[in-house]
């Protein structure tokens, strides 16, 4: 479990993102994949915080950055997905508006650049919530959305981790295996809060697998009444427990802080048998993050300019 990290003194913005929890120790990521994670989360933190500081929305917040992640290949969303058993990257994401609990999500889509201004335009531009597969993929192309070739989001590492899982017999959920799902989680001027989440899922996923990361309740929420969740971690056990509502209504119902909270619900988690973590920020500026792994790629940044970027957990 993380170290509780809070900060309420600084009401005016918020901006909390992640990159992954996972299997991440200084022994087991080279100097390059340390710096490129972390050059990552800061391009992420400055195009949250820009819309933020001028005056934006937290839903334009967490969508701007959690594209800036999607484009980067160092995780496992958007470009650089880790791979089905099949060879394919089929990228799930969710956002979802916490003023006015409009939420929308895609699953198992195939050529949007980035997923999660698709799922935002289910949100915006559909009756409905949640749209999969080949639907999702013609949505898409039917609201004009970027739409690019496989190979875009092909990484030669994402394809060694498919080799590897498939020489070794491990399992999908090994958990070195899965780590870098994105997220974001924004509160703005006006007090309003959102979350976003994309991912590719995990490695050797097969079947038409979905985990938690577009399941609105699971993997993300939002609620001006309790606060923004993104999570990360192994999917299964997240839906199970409902992550991400469990904390927003253990804030909303029992008065737990987002640190209690979060930190209650990522222990239900591991008892579960679920590992991985959450990031959190409520309506009057409380930021937190909990996770049960070795490392949690992480940033968070407020008005007062104050910037934290951390991997491991005894960093941030
Ligand atoms: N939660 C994601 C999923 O189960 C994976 C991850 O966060 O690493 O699809």
């Amino acid at each position: 479990m993380s170290a509780p990290t809070t900060d309420a003194s600084h009401p005016g913005w918020t901006l909390v993102i992640h990159g992954g929890a996972g299997g991440m120790r200084r022994d087991t990521l080279t100097p390059a994949q340390d710096a490129d994670a972390r050059a990552g989360l800061n391009a992420a933190l400055d195009a949250g915080s820009a819309v933020l500081a001028g005056g934006g929305s937290a839903l334009d917040a967490v969508e701007a950055a959690v594209r800036v992640l999607e484009d980067d290949p160092a995780f496992n969303a958007g470009r650089g997905a880790c791979f089905t058993y099949d060879g394919t990257n089929e990228l799930d994401a969710a956002i979802m508006d916490g003023r006015t609990r409009a939420a929308g999500a895609v699953a198992g889509v195939t050529a949007t650049k980035n997923p999660v201004s698709l799922a935002r335009r289910v949100m915006e531009d559909s009756p409905h919530v949640l749209l999969a597969g080949k639907g999702a993929d013609a949505f898409s192309r039917d609201r004009g959305l970027e739409q690019v070739e496989p190979d875009w989001f092909a990484t030669p590492e994402r394809r060694t981790q498919l080799d590897t899982m498939k020489a070794s017999s491990a399992s999908a959920f090994d958990v070195d295996m899965k780590y870098g799902t994105v997220g974001a989680v924004a509160r703005d001027r006006h007090g309003h809060v959102a979350a976003a989440t994309s991912t590719g899922g995990v490695t050797g996923k097969r079947w038409g697998r979905v985990g938690d990361s577009p399941l609105i309740g699971a993997g993300t929420y939002a609620d001006d009444r309790a606060g923004a969740v993104s999570a990360t971690g192994s999917g299964e056990f997240f839906i199970r427990e409902g992550v991400a509502h469990e904390i927003c209504a253990r804030v909303r119902l029992a008065g737990d802080t987002l640190q209690t909270a979060g930190d209650t619900v990522m222990a239900n988690v591991r008892a579960l048998g679920g590992t991985g973590g959450v990031i959190l920020t409520g309506p009057a500026g409380e930021i937190a993050w909990s996770f049960t792994t070795p490392g949690m790629y992480r940033g968070r940044v407020s008005a007062s300019g104050s910037r934290t970027v951390a991997i491991y957990a005894d960093e941030g």
